[in-house]
């Protein structure tokens, strides 16, 4: 997919929250840390650093796709953006902070947020006794994620 959209800009007060956010992590803010959050946030697909890349360089075409990466790892660091890895092709990105949940197109890689509403109890509702039986073996739960996987019957033109 091909998110054709212009490249938007962080207005003044979401521009103060991520300066703010990042420093208290460590990170300077650069206009192409402000662009890469940008992008992310515009866009519904799961773009891999190259994709953002290649969106970042039409406002900053000096960008390096070394600038992009370290720019995602600072999001990713202070909790701004998610990093998804797959076993199979590059990591994708996500910013859609809300708990939710994705489909994946075995076929194009394409992954999309499920239009459906997050449930944190899933995991309860699977096996009650699971969370305190994986305690007792000492693994403590934070969290589940959930991938609903198939292909786009028209995976070409998507
Ligand atoms: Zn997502």
């Amino acid at each position: 997919m091909n998110d054709s959209v212009s490249q938007r800009t962080l207005d003044a007060q979401e521009g103060d929250r991520l300066r703010q956010t990042l420093e208290q992590k460590g990170w300077r803010y650069t206009r192409q840390r402000a662009a890469v959050f940008a992008y992310l946030q515009s866009v519904k697909s799961h773009p891999t650093a190259e994709e953002v890349y290649f969106a970042v360089r039409k406002s900053i075409p000096k960008v390096s796709l070394a600038t992009v990466y370290k720019a995602l790892e600072a999001l990713v660091d202070c909790q701004l953006a998610d990093k998804l890895s797959f076993a199979e092709g590059p990591a994708r990105y996500d910013c859609h902070s809300e708990g939710h949940y994705h489909l994946r197109c075995i076929k194009t890689g394409q992954i999309m947020d499920l239009p459906t509403d997050f449930d944190p109890d899933l995991l309860a509702k699977l096996d009650p006794s699971l969370a305190e039986n994986l305690r007792k073996q000492g693994f403590l739960v934070t969290g589940y994620n959930l991938e609903v996987i198939g292909q786009f019957e028209n995976a070409a033109a998507r």
